[in-house]
């Protein structure tokens, strides 16, 4: 079935993607030379208090509490408006299972904060500003971008690499192409801040080749700017996936991760384009509080691209772009065609990784047949997994035998699914898969972490118990060196006795001398 759709093997100016797929460009509602509209604050917004591996944070804030946007709700978590929190309980966020998690609900002020800086500007770039600003990555899993970059430096010592990835080819998305339409000069600005913060030796930014008005806009920034020798041009042809992570480093720089290593393991950070410049304004000192989202779809009333406010409901974009008569009667998708998944409900919170929200056409689900071991999902896949034989290891939840076939590895493109003739639900699968791991590791994670504090606790308590036994000798040292009082006040009252036995023996002789001397006086008055 594969070749039904077309597969282009060679980039313009780097070597091919292994596998992928060829798909007809169609990006809807870019900006024509306009300016990205930035949709209005809601009345109330909804912050998960989740990390990366949507782990459960704890709270900094309680219901009743006045909050400034930028403050932190929890670790790594920030205030995309100013407001009172009015509820903190949990919800459904974009995920394809409908997880749920706690959220912050915000009764807003309904001032767009964003324009305002809310920190002091910076000379440089720093790390510390990064996470103070809750940068995190705006293409892929949301990973916090001052991580990314830590972990590169204690893991390798040094940044070899840094890619800026400006590669958006799946059908529909076009939120990065449109940002950089509009705001070129900042990104290029961005892109030096961030040579500068990390001191790479190499810069490399990748573009599709049929970005022609961000490409051209691009070249001519970097050339009035004197950095075409610190910043690579990479254009690339538009294979679906070569924005991913992964195969996108293995493709520019000719290194091949090891499976389940990140790009840290051999000095690479890569950022999306949109997670760059959210960093320099972090130098300016916004906080990231909102994103481009790309509103399109085969049943979008009006395909666009705005600036949406974290926490703002699928619900209230889709009205605010007059696409919600629209939605009640189609499908509703949070991603790409490829990539993305259906929404079960349309009260779910815009976050820094919702980068498309599609309105498709309903369509019945294709029955899956069995496997024909055609190995048309091999052929596609651009990490090279084999999804056939991990398909019937996930189906199973046999965890072991998922990861031996690099479960973690396949970044659910949903290539295998395009290709496969049976119809088989391989990406959701893995999907299902991947999350039983991350809740098993995170289980491990939280066991070898309480083992780990009772470990330090019977240490500290053993440290406690040798230094009570090494004052309790000391102090019985001490008292050895000194004369028992016990011995000495025995000693001290047979010495009393004794001397008063000796002065019992003399007495005697005294008294008669003491009665002849008091007798004295009157002897002399007496006459002889
Ligand atoms: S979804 Fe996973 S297994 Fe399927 S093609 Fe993409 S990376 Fe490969
Ligand atoms: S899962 Fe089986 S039938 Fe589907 S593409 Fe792969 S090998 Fe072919």
């Amino acid at each position: 079935m594969s070749n039904l759709l077309q597969r282009w093997f060679t980039g313009t100016h780097t070597p091919a993607l292994n596998g992928g797929l060829a798909l007809p460009r169609n990006k809807q509602g870019l900006p024509n030379g306009n300016r990205i509209r930035c949709l209005e604050v809601p009345s109330t917004v909804f912050i998960p208090l989740t990390n990366y591996h949507h782990d459960a944070l704890h709270p900094h804030v309680q219901v009743g509490d006045e909050v400034q946007c930028g403050d932190a709700l929890a670790e790594g978590v920030i205030a995309s408006v100013g407001g009172r929190v009015i509820d903190i309980a949990s919800r459904p966020i974009i995920h394809p299972s409908g997880l749920s998690v706690p959220c912050v609900e915000i009764a807003t002020d309904k001032s767009c904060e964003y324009p305002r800086p809310v920190h002091a500007p910076q000379k440089q770039l720093t790390l510390e500003r990064l996470a103070l600003c809750g940068i995190q990555g705006l293409g892929g899993a949301g990973f916090g971008t001052a991580g990314k970059f830590s972990a590169a430096l204690q893991t390798h010592g040094a940044i070899t690499t840094l890619v800026i990835n400006a590669v958006e080819c799946e059908p529909v998305i076009s939120c990065d192409e449109a940002l950089m339409m509009t705001e070129a000069a900042e990104i290029v600005d961005a892109i030096q801040a961030l040579i500068r913060m990390s001191d790479c030796k190499r810069c490399l930014l990748a573009i599709e080749n049929d970005k022609d008005q961000a490409l051209s806009v691009l070249t001519t920034l970097l050339q009035a700017r004197g950095m075409e020798q610190s910043v690579e041009l990479c254009a690339l042809s538009p294979i679906y996936p070569s924005g991913a992570e992964r195969p996108l480093i293995e493709r520019l720089t000719g290194q091949c991760l090891p499976p389940g290593s990140p790009p840290s393991q051999i000095g690479v950070v890569c950022i999306n384009v949109a997670t760059a410049l959210a960093a320099w304004r972090a130098q300016q000192g916004h906080p990231m509080v909102s994103r481009i989202v790309t509103v399109a779809g085969e049943h979008a009333a009006h395909a666009t691209n705005v600036r949406v406010t974290f926490g703002t409901t699928v619900a209230e974009v889709l009205r605010q772009t007059g696409n919600d008569d629209m939605a009640v009667k189609s499908r509703v998708r949070a991603g790409g065609p490829l990539s993305g998944f259906d929404l079960h409900r349309l009260d779910v919170p815009v976050t820094a990784t919702t980068n498309c929200i599609a309105v498709e056409p309903v369509r019945q689900p294709a029955l899956s047949l069995p496997c024909i071991r055609c190995n048309a999902c091999s052929d596609v896949c651009p990490v090279k997994i084999m999804p056939q034989q991990l398909h019937w290891f996930a189906a199973k939840d046999d965890l072991q035998q998922s990861a031996r076939y690099r479960l973690m590895d396949c970044i659910e493109c949903g290539c295998c699914d395009a290709v496969c003739p049976s119809s088989i639900p391989l990406t959701q699968t893995f999907r299902y898969a991947k999350g039983l791991h991350r809740a098993e590791q995170s289980k491990q994670r939280l066991a070898a972490e309480s083992e780990e504090r009772f470990r330090l606790r019977e240490q500290r308590e053993a440290e406690r118990t040798a230094a009570r036994e090494q004052k309790r000798k000391a102090a019985q040292a001490r008292l050895a060196e000194r004369s028992d009082p016990i011995t000495d006040a025995l000693s001290r009252i047979r010495n009393r006795k004794k001397s008063g036995a000796s002065q019992q023996s003399s007495t005697p002789a005294t008294s008669s001398a003491r009665t002849r001397n008091s007798a004295g006086p009157n002897n002399e008055d007496t006459p002889e």
